[in-house]
């Protein structure tokens, strides 16, 4: 099932994936993800907020479903796993169910998740947080992106109506378990020697914005000491962020910077990073962003945060028993953001299953998981649901 989606939004020239949220790439995602709901006679529905669902059988709110799932869109350069692999996976694990000649006690559903990566818009787990209502439909609406399309415009565009996203009660009734198989992003499963883990926690983790403003003006006439350059407290704005990082024991990544003008003979006349920071400990965090918001002389906006997820306890080490075989599967607590930590978060019983990586890269073209590991997180996932549906 990944080999018809290997062509789609990947770059030639570096073989990475580019599938933002709504572009033509995410629209023949989920033209794929239709058909394949289709050749299993699963009921399709598309929710406000633009997320899909796949039923095997007809969940209300009286008799919400075991739901699988994950998304398709990709950050810019991404790897073949991340996302599709969690969704590929819940198709096969209910193929596997079907196989067994397992009747599910409640409805079973696969669920794709809209712009989960934030690619286009800066606000990771969009469509989880706006079904949640984790996040104001206004503020979503307004989110523009590097060609200054606001959310509103490109859902328009793809034929959705965006004045109805927002919190989804009807739809979060359906759902009442969540697990979301997933890559693993690090390399806990090499050390532990196992194809298969179970989430413990997820870090918390959040985006901020540092505008540095200056004055745009000639590189050639411009004396050295009339210059208000941006671009030399962005510079050292970057290795304070690593020291301090350090010091407080979380990582911080300045992964994307936008200059404007943009010109190689300009001073630019304002430089935008974005910092990405995250830890195992929310106070350590919040610590490195208020001591680099102190020195920067920027003006600092906070895109996203998301708190420390713990999953459900007694839910994830009924995972790690089943779906770890003879020995329960390890524990792992991760560092990546997810749709199951944003359902978690809003109340949903929710856990995850993850698929050893050998290099531990991801959200780059090296993301690698071995045909064999997905094939045994394809059994641990089915072994779950089956579990759960009883
Ligand atoms: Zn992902």
């Amino acid at each position: 099932m990944l080999e018809p989606l290997a062509h789609v939004g990947r770059d030639p020239a570096t073989g990475g994936y580019v599938r933002d949220a709504w572009s033509p790439a995410d629209l023949e995602l989920r033209e794929w993800f239709a058909g394949e709901a289709a050749r299993r006679g699963l009921g399709l529905r598309e929710d406000r907020n633009g997320n899909l669902w796949g039923w095997w059988g007809d969940p209300s709110p009286r008799r919400p479903g075991v739901v699988t799932g994950s998304h398709l869109d990709s950050v810019r350069q991404g790897g073949a796993y991340d996302g599709p692999l969690g969704v590929v996976s819940a198709f096969a694990a209910l193929d596997l169910l079907k196989a067994r000649g397992v009747t599910p006690a409640v409805p079973v559903g696969v669920a794709c998740f809209t712009d989960e990566e934030g690619a286009r818009f800066g606000v990771p787990c969009m469509g989880s947080r706006l079904l949640t209502g984790l996040l104001e439909p206004e503020r979503a609406l307004g989110l523009k992106d590097d060609d200054g399309d606001t959310l509103a415009d490109v859902m328009t565009g793809a034929g959705r109506r965006p004045r109805t996203i927002g919190r989804d009660d009807e739809t979060l009734a359906m759902i009442g378990t969540f697990v979301e198989l997933h890559v693993e992003q690090g390399r806990g499963l090499v050390t532990e020697g196992r194809p298969v883990g179970v989430a413990g926690t997820i870090w918390p983790h959040g985006r901020w914005r540092f505008d540095f403003r200056g004055r745009a003006d000639h590189a050639g006439t411009t004396r050295l000491a009339d210059r208000d350059d941006p671009m030399l407290p962005f510079a050292r704005m970057v290795p304070a962020a690593r020291e301090l990082a350090a010091r407080h024991g979380v990582v911080a990544t300045v992964g994307k910077v936008r200059v404007s003008p943009g010109n190689a003979n300009a001073i630019p006349g304002l430089v935008s990073a974005w910092l990405d920071a995250r830890g195992p400990d929310e106070a350590a965090v919040r610590a490195l962003v208020a001591d680099l918001t102190a020195e920067a002389p920027a003006d600092v906006r906070e895109e996203s945060w998301t708190p420390v997820v713990a999953f459900d306890v007694a839910l994830r080490d009924r995972l790690a028993r089943v779906a770890g075989g003879d020995t329960p599967a390890p524990i792992l607590a991760t560092g990546a953001g997810h749709d199951a930590g944003i359902l978690a978060t809003a109340g949903v019983p929710s856990a995850m299953v993850f698929v050893r990586n050998p290099t531990g890269v991801s959200h780059s073209p090296d993301e690698h998981a071995e045909q064999a590991d997905c094939e045994a997180g394809v059994v641990a996932l089915a072994n779950v649901l089956e579990d759960l549906c009883r």
